[in-house]
Formats: structure tokens, C-alpha cells, sequence
């Protein structure tokens, strides 16, 4: 029997989110707008979100030189080996993605190629913190996939230009900066403006206006996948120590006041203790204002009969983080299913990934983890195919079958060009 003892509080005042149709509305309205009026509703939204109105939006060489200037060497020296880390993770990760051509029967050839997309728009989120890890994982890993142009906006804090992302996204190796931020950025580079390109395709997370504008754009341009408001869930056993469960849960209860914060345990022990610690780290953690919002909202401790039981409970979850805090982490592997990443046993954690160990941090939220996992090198691909018949009996053969196949749907069309095919190589009669 699965025992909860701390719910998420569902009283729609106890927090500060605005709610999901008022979001919807407020992003639809905006790039109708922008879809209209171009830069002059850009500007306008820029200013009215973010009291944002530079001359240009868009930094030039000098701007970005200027502005890395003031980067201190050991956060450009940082900046670097992240990317080297996930920049060698998404080249590995493109080898396993392979071009092949396959000859199905004599004279027959189909292909599979991969190519990568055109023109991409990185959105590097950036209200709240300079969120610098979100260029490595959405630039570095585009270029990776070969990319040829990558534009990149990310927004003003607090009206300043964040100079660490844009030391990031210059590294990463975007071609064009914009200081740029929510939905008016996402509008403006998926439908195209006077001053900034029509991209094919967006990547990168935010907060859920981001996320709403991605979706409504999406089939205009490509997205990479949902990637809204950031989630965890720790599955942990009575060997997990309850300052690191409660420590790694509030690591991403301070993303924002919309973090689902989630512990299943099989240790009515850890639980306890684990909610003992997170009380009494929100005094003292410099950034509990969010953090005490979202676990207030969203934190969840359940206690459950046994691991199998947690692992189910884990993947109705489909997290966009689960980590493991048992004796055997890596049974998790082989038990679940539905997750963004796992991090396995105590020596990894969720900010390791968030930050700098290599893997991509743009991570499937609400649910998503059923039907999708993170971004990677492959999300920047186009999986395409191409096919050949070399041999005239082949074509002739496929030429008949496609006559029956067509015909047994009603495209006549489609059925001539099979007869027309099976009457020159293998001297059939058309009746047409
Ligand atoms: P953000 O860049 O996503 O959003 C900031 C922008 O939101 C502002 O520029 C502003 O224009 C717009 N905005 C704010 N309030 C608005 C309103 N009322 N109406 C219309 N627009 C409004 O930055 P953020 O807010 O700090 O959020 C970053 C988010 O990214 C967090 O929720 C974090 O959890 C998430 N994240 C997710 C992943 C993932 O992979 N799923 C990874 C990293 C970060």
C-alpha cells in the first residue's frame, strides 16, 4: 500500500503561475501580433515583458566582444570544457546515426539519409537566471549535427545584457546574438521580421510561455520537443541519505514556482527524514523563495511496499529528471521506461547533467518522456529516404503490384503509372 506524506497543494491561489488558458491566450495574442506587425509588435512586447528596447536587438561583433570582456577567465575557461563535454557526447551520439542503402530484392535499392535541418533558432531561457548550459546543449549540439546557421535569442535580466550566456552562445558557435526573450523571440524567429531571419526549426527550453509559443508554431517551423518548466523525481531506498535526497530535490525546486519536486521511497525512514532536511534547508538556501513555492505547490514524498512498486510509480510520472538513490542503481535501466535522463546512484546528481557533465539538459517535461526523450544530434536531422529500381523485370513487377495495390483504393492514377511501367519493360496490354 503506497502511503503519501506530502501532497502537492492543489489550491490554485497557492502559487503565483499564471494559469495554462490564460497562457495559451496571452501567446496566441502575442504572435498573431508579430505575425502582423513585425519588429513594431516585437519592440513592443519587448518592452511591455522585459522593459527591453535597445537601438538593435541584435548584438554586433563588437557588442560581443565588448560584453566577453567582462567575463572573468575562469567562467570562459568553464564555459569551454562544458562544451568540449557536449560537444564529444553529440558527435558520438552522430555516429550512431547512419546512412545506409539496402537492396531489397535484385534491382530494387532503397536509401536512408540523414540531412541536417537548414537554418536554426536557439532559444537560451534566461528570465530568472543566465541560463549559459541552455547554449551548450542547444548550439553546440546543432553544430554538431551540422547545421549550417544557428541565431540564437536570449532575454535581458532585469534589463541588463547577461554577459556569461552571451560568452556561451558565442563559443557554442551561433552565427547571429539577439537579446530577445519569451514568446515575442520565439514569434519573431519562427515567423521572420524585417531585422531577423525565418528560421526551420527552434530548440531550446523555457518558462511556460516559451513552451505554449513553441506549440502553437510548431508545423510552421519544427521544435525540438516540450521542454517547459523543470521536473525531478528521486526513487530512493533506505540506504539513500536523506541530506542528499533533500538537497538534489530542491536543486530544481529553484528553477521557478512550477518545479515538481517528487520522492518515491520504499523507507518510511528516508521519507520522514527527507522532508525533515527539505524544511530545514529552505531556511537557510539563498534561493527558497522559488524553491519553497514550487515544493509548497508541487513536492510530492510517497512511501511504497517495495522497488518495483517505485520504479511503476516512477514511469506513470514520466519525469523529465529521475535519479537513483539505491544499493543497485543501475537496475533502474533495465525497470523504467518513461524518463528525460536517469542519473544512477549518489556520485552523479541532476545538476551534473544540468550543467556540465555532457549529456543534453533540454529534457521532455509534463509528461512527454512517454513518447519522446531529450534533445540530441538526431533532433537536428532530417531522417530522409531515396529509392532506385535498376533492373527493367523489377520495375515491371512493381509496376503490376502497384496497378492492384492503387486500384484496390480507387487512385487510377496511381495505378497507370504502374501499368505504363509493367507495359514497357515486361510488354503488358494497358485497356486505357
Ligand atoms: P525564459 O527565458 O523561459 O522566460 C523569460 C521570458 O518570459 C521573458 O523574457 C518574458 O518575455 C516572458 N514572460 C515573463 N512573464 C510573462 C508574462 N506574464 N506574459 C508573457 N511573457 C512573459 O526564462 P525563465 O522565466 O527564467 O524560465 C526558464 C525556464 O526554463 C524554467 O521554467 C526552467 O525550469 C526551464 N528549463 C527547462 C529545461 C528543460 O529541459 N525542460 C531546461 C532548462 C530550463
Amino acid at each position: 500500500m503506497t502511503v503519501t506524506l506530502k501532497k502537492p497543494n492543489t489550491d490554485p491561489s497557492g502559487g503565483s503561475s499564471t494559469s495554462a488558458s490564460d497562457v495559451s491566450r496571452i501567446v496566441r495574442g502575442v504572435i498573431d501580433d508579430i505575425r502582423q506587425n513585425g519588429d513594431k509588435a516585437v519592440r513592443a512586447y519587448s518592452e511591455k515583458f522585459d522593459k527591453w528596447s535597445p537601438k538593435s536587438f541584435k548584438l554586433s561583433r563588437n557588442d560581443i566582444d565588448r560584453i566577453i570582456s567582462k567575463v572573468p577567465k575562469q567562467v570562459l575557461e568553464d564555459i569551454k570544457t562544458v562544451q568540449d563535454n557536449v560537444r564529444t557526447f553529440a558527435l558520438e551520439q552522430r555516429k550512431s546515426i547512419t546512412d545506409f542503402e539496402y537492396e531489397i530484392r535484385p534491382g530494387v535499392h532503397l536509401g536512408q539519409k540523414n540531412i541536417p535541418i537548414n537554418a536554426v533558432g536557439a532559444y537560451i531561457p534566461g528570465g530568472r537566471y543566465p541560463l549559459l548550459a541552455s547554449a551548450h546543449m542547444t548550439i553546440v549540439t546543432a553544430k554538431a549535427a551540422g547545421v549550417k546557421r544557428v541565431i540564437a535569442c536570449t532575454p535581458p535580466i532585469l534589463g541588463e545584457i547577461p554577459p556569461s550566456t552571451v560568452a556561451a552562445i558565442h563559443l557554442a558557435g551561433a552565427d547571429d546574438i539577439y537579446i530577445l526573450g519569451g514568446v515575442q523571440a520565439v514569434a519573431a524567429m519562427a515567423i521572420g521580421t524585417e531585422t531577423i531571419d525565418k528560421i526551420d526549426f527552434i530548440a531550446g527550453p523555457g518558462n511556460p510561455f516559451v513552451a505554449e509559443a513553441k506549440r502553437q508554431l510548431f508545423g510552421e517551423i519544427g521544435i525540438d520537443l516540450p521542454a517547459g518548466p523543470t521536473e525531478v523525481l528521486i526513487v530512493a531506498d533506505q540506504a539513500a541519505d536523506p541530506v542528499v535526497v533533500a538537497t538534489d530535490l530542491l536543486s530544481q525546486a529553484e528553477h521557478g514556482p512550477d518545479t515538481p519536486a517528487v520522492l518515491i521511497t520504499n523507507s518510511r525512514k528516508v521519507a520522514e527524514k527527507t522532508i525533515t532536511e527539505v524544511n530545514r534547508l529552505l531556511k537557510v538556501l539563498p534561493t527558497a523563495g522559488l524553491a519553497s513555492v514550487s515544493w509548497d505547490r508541487f513536492g510530492e514524498v510517497h512511501v511504497v511496499e517495495n522497488l518495483a512498486e517505485a520504479y511503476q510509480m516512477a514511469d506513470t510520472y514520466a519525469s523529465e529528471h529521475v535519479q537513483i538513490l539505491t544499493a543497485n542503481p543501475r537496475e533502474a535501466l533495465e525497470k523504467m521506461s518513461n524518463y528525460g535522463a536517469l542519473f544512477l546512484g549518489e556520485k552523479t546528481c541532476v545538476s551534473y547533467g544540468d550543467k556540465c557533465i555532457g549529456t543534453n539538459h533540454v529534457l521532455p517535461t509534463k509528461g512527454a518522456a512517454r513518447y519522446t526523450g531529450g534533445l540530441w544530434v538526431g533532433k537536428y536531422l532530417k531522417t530522409v529516404t531515396y529509392q532506385e529500381v535498376t533492373s527493367e523485370q523489377a520495375s515491371g513487377e512493381l509496376g503490376r503490384l502497384c496497378g492492384r495495390a492503387a486500384r484496390a483504393e480507387g487512385f487510377e492514377g496511381h495505378a497507370r503509372s504502374g501499368d505504363i511501367r509493367a507495359r514497357n519493360y515486361l510488354n503488358d496490354t494497358c485497356d486505357w
